[in-house]
């Protein structure tokens, strides 16, 4: 049978990480593939206390619903946005979403039509530039180094290519770890304010941050409501099976997403907002973010010390600051596409760094994840690997010999 699918279908990719996930699951293989929080931190209880309490007290939380979302959840969004981040806006001004991936999807259908540019970092999150090539974007990289886009190649890419958008992870990025310098944000911001230029700010990680009140200011609370869009979740600091983020910005942006949220599933699952509601009333949810931030800041510190240990030539990361992810550098001759399949010989995995590439992928990076195995699996895993690293760097000198 031959269907007749859509042209679009061409550019719908399926994701390298998760079809390695696939691979990985089975066997004995430690993975710093995914990124999965770690399941021995979910507040289960509270969760299901929640959840119970949504359910029972309450029958609109079992009903059709709001497209916008549970207005009450809005409510103590605003809240927080502001007390957390100086974000400071109207409930009104944001839409609840199935994941900040759903944000991402939804403000993509309304803004893009084919051929337009969107402008990202490169690397940058995968399943974003999934979506924007979804929608038949030509998605463009700004050069950057660690702290952010570079000023001048921003400015001439956006005078040359007129982008639609510019798509930024600003704090503890996916996959590079890194945090953007308040300079750099400022300069971002200054650019799409003189060029109109609208900012997808994507930022399920901020929460997570390793070292108290060093994590710069959000783009969204530098912006007048005017340029900058917000996204975040619920999946890093409750669990990401309740599937609950959000996006803020301006109110005629958020309208126009809420209509396409209506065509795409009338609106997020209530129980799982009314639960919500219930969790951050309920539960010291600070508290547990801080546990969060400190179990997964002793991981990375496993993490490093043990990278830190390997003597490679051309080797190098950044330690990571806050979020989920340690990026590392190979040396050239080393393609972490071949590493993988070694490693996974070896029992561990990892996700090569060539995928989240839009062009002119370094096939020499990698990207770890800390969080999702306890200390003792990180040893053992980053042992495996080191040795692995290590035979693939002798290797490739005795070819160079
Ligand atoms: N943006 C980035 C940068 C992410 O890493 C993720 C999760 N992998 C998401 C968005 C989507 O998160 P969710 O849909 O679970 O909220």
């Amino acid at each position: 049978m031959k269907y007749g699918f859509s042209q679009r279908v061409r550019y719908l990719k399926s994701s390298a990480v998760r079809d390695i996930l696939k691979v990985v699951n089975n066997g004995n293989v430690i993975s710093f593939a995914g990124g999965l929080p770690d399941e021995g931190l979910f507040p289960v209880d509270a969760v299901s206390n929640a959840y119970q309490k949504a359910i029972q007290s309450n029958r609109k939380a079992l009903q059709y619903g709001e497209t916008e979302g549970v207005y009450h959840l809005r409510q103590q969004l605003a809240d927080r946005m502001k007390q957390q981040k100086k974000i400071i806006r109207q409930p009104e001004d944001i839409l609840i979403t199935s994941g900040s991936q759903q944000a991402i999807d939804l403000f993509s259908r309304i803004m893009f039509n084919p051929g337009d540019v969107v402008l990202t970092e490169n690397p940058t999150y995968l399943a974003a530039l999934q979506v924007f090539s979804s929608y038949e974007t030509n998605v463009i990289p700004v050069k950057s180094d660690q702290d952010g886009m570079l000023e001048n190649d921003l400015e001439d890419k956006i005078r040359r290519l007129k982008p639609k958008c510019i798509y930024v992870v600003p704090t503890y990025s996916n996959p590079g770890g890194k945090v953007w310098s308040l300079e750099r944000r400022k300069a971002l911001l200054q650019l799409a304010h003189k060029y109109h230029v609208v900012v997808l700010e994507d930022d399920p990680y901020g929460d997570i941050q390793f070292e108290q009140d060093d994590t710069p200011p959000t783009l969204a609370s530098m912006d007048q409501n005017k340029y900058v869009l917000y996204t975040s979740t619920f999946s890093k600091t409750v669990v990401p099976a309740m599937r609950i983020g959000w996006i803020v910005g301006p109110h005629q942006i958020i309208r126009l997403m809420t209509q396409a949220k209506q065509a795409a599933d009338l609106h997020t699952n209530a129980i799982s907002q009314y639960a919500l509601v219930h969790l951050i009333q309920d539960f010291d949810l600070d508290q547990h973010i801080q546990v969060i931030r400190d179990t997964y800041y002793q991981r990375m510190l496993v993490m490093k010390r043990l990278l830190d240990q390997v003597n490679i030539d051309g080797m190098s990361y950044i330690e990571p600051k806050g979020g989920m992810f340690m990026w590392i550098n190979m040396p050239e001759t080393i393609n972490t596409t071949v590493l993988l399949q070694t490693a996974v010989d070896h029992g561990v995995a990892f996700v090569p760094g060539a995928p989240f590439y839009v062009s002119d992928p370094k096939e020499s990076t990698m990207r770890l994840n800390f969080t999702n195995a306890t200390p003792d699996l990180i040893e053992e895993g980053m042992n495996r690997l080191v040795s692995v690293m290590k035979k693939a760097q002798m290797q490739s000198n005795e070819k160079a010999n």
